[in-house]
C-alpha cells in the first residue's frame, strides 16, 4: 500500500442520501417511546414482525434504523444493530450468541473492558476465553477446535499490532467458530472485516462513526441471522438501546467520515513518523511504519497509536503535563487531539485488568490525533519533548 488511503467510491453517495424521510432534508428525530396503531389487525403485523417494525423504541425506531442501515451498507452487511454504548453492542454480542460452557477464543490486547467483560464470564456465567497471539495463526488454530466464538480487533488495543483477516477467518470457518470483530480503529472506511470473510462487526461509535465526541454508542453488523439471534436477547432482555437523538447526531458525524479519514491518516503518519526520529522517543506503535498494512485489508491508518519514551514512565508523565494543545483524556476518534498516558491503564487496586495480564508498558502514550492543523499539533509535541532529549537512553524492554 502506498501512503494514499483508499476509501470506497460509493461512501460518499451513501451517507450523502437517505431513504424515507418524508421529503426532510435530514432524517427526523423520533423522539417517541411508543408507535400507537388504528386497529388490531395493524398492530397484529407488528407483533408478528417485531425485529422490523416500530412498537417501542427499545426495539425498533426509525431513527435509528437510519443509523443501522446505513452504517450496515458501509460495512456490506446484511443487517446492523445499534447500542447505547460499544461495550453495550459488544456485551449483547457475546451474551446473545453464548451458552454456558462454550468456549471463547480471543486476541491479546482486546480493549480493556472487553478484557473485563471475557474474564467475568466464567464466574458469572461459566464462559470461558482463551487468550491468545493474534498474529500468530498457528496459535490460533491450536486454540479454536471446540470454541464456539473467535473474537478478534485489529490493529489490536495500545499496540497496534494488525492481524491478517482473511487468514483468521478462514481458520474460524474451518473450525466451526463465529468471528466476531472490533473494528473501531479503521472504521469501514480503511476496514471492511466482512469482505474478507468475518462473521460480525462491533464498532464503538463513540470513536470516528460519531467523530465529533459528543455521544457514546455502539453497533453490531454481519449476517442477519446472527443479528436476529443477538437482537433477540438484546431487545427483550438487555435493552441498551441506541437513542433517537443520539443515532441523529452519528448520521449527522458520519456523513464526513471519508473526510475525517483521510485527515486522520494523513496527520497521524505525519507525526508518527516526526516522533519515530526524535531522540527521546525509543519505539513508535503506527501500522504505517515499518511495513505497514500489507495483505492485510487495511486501506489506511486512522489518527490513533502510542509511543514509548527513553525516559521511562516519569518522562511519559512529564510530557503529557506540559501538553497545551493537546489534551489529556480517554476515548479518541474526535476532532480534538489527545495524549493518553498507559501508567494510568496500569492502576486497577486490587485487580488484574488486560494492561497487566500483556504487559502494556508504563513509558507509553496513546495518541489520538484530531483534525486540527499539523503543525500545532507538531510543535505542541515538540516543545514537551524538548526537556526530555537530555535524558538518559535507555533501551525499554521489548513488548511481548
Ligand atoms: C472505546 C472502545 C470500546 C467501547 O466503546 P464505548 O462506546 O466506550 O462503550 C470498544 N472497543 C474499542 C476498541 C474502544 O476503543
Amino acid at each position: 500500500m502506498t501512503t494514499d488511503p483508499q476509501i470506497p467510491a460509493d461512501f460518499a453517495t451513501l451517507l450523502a442520501d437517505d431513504a424515507d424521510t418524508g421529503g426532510a432534508a435530514v432524517p427526523p428525530i423520533v423522539q417517541t417511546s411508543l408507535f400507537t396503531f388504528d386497529s388490531v389487525d395493524a398492530m397484529e403485523a407488528a407483533f408478528r414482525a417485531p425485529d422490523r417494525t416500530p412498537i417501542y423504541t427499545r426495539g425498533v425506531n426509525p431513527t435509528v434504523r437510519a443509523f443501522e442501515r446505513k452504517l450496515a451498507a458501509l460495512e456490506r452487511a446484511e443487517d446492523a444493530r445499534g447500542f447505547a454504548s460499544g461495550m453495550g453492542a459488544i456485551s449483547a454480542t457475546l451474551l446473545g450468541l453464548l451458552r454456558t460452557g462454550d468456549r471463547l477464543v480471543c486476541v491479546r490486547h482486546v480493549y480493556p473492558d472487553a478484557y473485563r467483560l471475557m474474564t467475568g464470564l466464567v464466574d458469572r456465567m461459566g464462559i470461558e476465553t482463551t487468550f491468545v497471539d493474534g498474529t500468530d495463526l498457528s496459535a490460533v488454530r491450536g486454540a479454536l477446535p471446540g470454541a464456539r466464538l473467535l473474537y478478534l480487533e485489529s490493529p489490536t488495543s495500545l499496540t497496534f499490532d494488525v492481524l491478517d483477516l482473511p487468514a483468521l477467518a478462514g481458520i474460524a470457518r474451518e473450525a466451526g467458530a463465529i468471528s466476531v470483530i472490533d473494528n473501531s480503529w479503521a472504521s469501514p472506511a480503511f476496514q471492511r472485516p466482512i469482505e474478507a470473510g468475518i462473521d460480525l462487526v462491533v464498532h464503538s461509535a463513540s470513536k470516528y462513526l460519531s467523530g465529533h465526541s459528543d455521544t457514546v454508542a455502539g453497533v453490531v453488523c454481519g449476517r442477519a441471522d446472527l443479528i436476529t439471534e443477538i437482537n433477540r436477547v438484546a431487545y427483550a432482555s438487555l435493552g441498551a438501546k441506541l437513542s433517537p437523538f443520539d443515532a441523529w447526531l452519528l448520521v449527522r458525524g458520519m456523513r464526513t467520515l471519508p473526510m475525517r479519514m483521510r485527515r486522520h491518516h494523513a496527520s497521524g503518519l505525519a507525526i508518527a513518523g516526526r516522533l519515530a526520529a526524535h531522540p527521546a522517543v525509543a519505539e513508535v506503535r503506527h501500522p504505517g511504519l515499518g511495513g505497514g498494512a500489507n495483505g492485510t485489508g487495511l486501506s489506511g491508518w486512522s489518527g490513533l497509536f502510542s509511543f514509548r519514551l527513553h525516559g521511562g514512565a516519569a518522562a511519559a508523565r512529564q510530557l503529557c503535563d506540559r501538553l497545551g494543545l493537546i489534551r489529556l483524556g480517554v476515548s479518541w476518534g474526535g476532532h480534538e487531539s489527545l495524549a493518553f498516558p498507559t501508567q494510568l491503564g496500569l492502576i486497577q487496586p486490587g485487580l488484574t485488568n488486560s494492561f497487566h495480564a500483556f504487559g502494556v508498558p508504563d513509558d507509553m502514550v496513546r495518541l489520538s490525533i484530531g483534525l486540527e492543523d499539523v503543525e500545532d499539533l507538531w510543535r505542541d509535541l515538540e516543545a514537551a519533548l524538548e526537556p526530555l532529549e537530555a535524558s538518559q537512553e535507555v533501551q525499554p524492554e521489548p513488548i511481548d
